[in-house]
């Protein structure tokens, strides 16, 4: 019999994960606020259910994706009038929380979770929504050896390299250092570019020279920020698409947040963050919904 999930938050990355669990034979309820994006999980092949509560009723799994940390809680943790969905989730299925949020979200999610008697992995991504439509998707999963095999019968369906990272709040730890230092290799990139062009560089040229000397980094192999460098990326497309400055200061505050609470020092995020926060704000037009790579107009004369 096909193992059932229920699938909270069906935006730019739930709904395109959602239908790749439709295509792997997972029957799905899914719930959203927004109507839109219920409308077009059902044109996917998913149950358009209601309530959260009701999508979760006899399910193996509950997968989520939502925005941030608060909303995490309150869907699963709720308050004393308002009970979340712990009180409702069977205690057989397993929770997979994909959404990225603190560590110390995911972790009191998951006590709570364990204090009802529901087993709970958080499963940051990293990949944007082309990848989520894929199935492309890496997952970093925090969770007890035993339920990070549990999930992985589920995110095998939406992901290509799935990795346990340590026990709860360990994915969304490590999803941050990661994108902290993709912020700090892009912007890193974009400041030596704009160093030679400035200087009389063809920018082809000199990325031609450092892919194959010690700059070479992921940022200048897969994305190169300089506009016409590169075919098929978001510089090239206005930088359109990709992965929006947005949500790279979120992920830099979550960083900012992380190193607070262990006392870590990380001057290279705070600048990465400072600069992508100028960049956001330099001109009258906000910056945020355009790709990250876009950090290159902040350094451009
Ligand atoms: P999104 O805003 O497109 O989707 C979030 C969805 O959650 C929306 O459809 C919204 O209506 C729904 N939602 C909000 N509150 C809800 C509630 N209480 N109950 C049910 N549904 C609710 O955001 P997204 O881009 O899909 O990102 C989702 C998560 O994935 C975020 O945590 C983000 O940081 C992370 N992420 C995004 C990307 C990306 O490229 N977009 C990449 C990696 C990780």
């Amino acid at each position: 019999m096909a193992k059932k999930v229920a699938f909270i938050g069906l935006g730019n990355m739930g709904g395109g994960m959602a239908a790749n669990l439709v295509k792997a034979g997972f029957e799905v309820n899914a719930f959203d606020l927004s109507p839109a994006a219920q409308e077009q999980a059902k044109k996917e092949g998913c149950q358009i259910v209601e309530t959260a509560a009701e999508a979760v009723v006899g399910v193996d799994y509950v997968v989520s994706m939502l925005p941030n940390g608060g909303i995490v809680e309150s869907v699963y943790i709720g308050t004393e009038s308002n009970p979340g969905l712990l009180s409702t989730i069977p205690t057989t299925a397993l929770i997979l929380d994909c959404s990225t949020i603190a560590p110390d979200n995911a972790r009191r999610v998951g006590t709570a979770a364990e204090a009802a008697g529901v087993r709970f992995v958080d499963a940051p991504v990293s990949g944007g929504v082309a990848a989520a439509a894929a199935g492309t998707l890496a997952f970093m999963v925090g969770g007890t050896e035993e339920n990070f095999e549990s999930a992985k019968v589920v995110l095998d369906a939406m992901g290509a390299n799935i990795f346990r990272a340590g026990d709860v709040g360990a994915g969304q730890v490590a999803k941050i250092c990661n994108n902290m230092l993709l912020a700090i290799h892009m912007t890193g990139t974009a400041e030596a570019l704009q160093l030679g062009i400035d200087n009389g560089l063809d920018p082809k040229a000199l990325s031609d020279i450092m892919l194959k000397s010690s700059g070479c980094n992921w940022s200048l192999e897969k994305y190169n920020p300089v506009p016409g460098v590169m075919e098929g990326v978001p510089s090239s497309n206005d930088y359109q698409g990709g992965f929006m400055v947005d949500l790279m200061l979120k992920d830099l505050g979550l960083a900012m947040e992380a190193s607070l609470s262990s006392r870590s020092s990380i001057p290279m995020g705070a600048a990465a963050r400072n600069l992508y926060n100028l960049h956001k704000n330099a001109t009258a037009e906000d910056k945020g919904a355009k790709d990250f790579s876009s950090i290159q107009q902040f350094y451009a004369k």
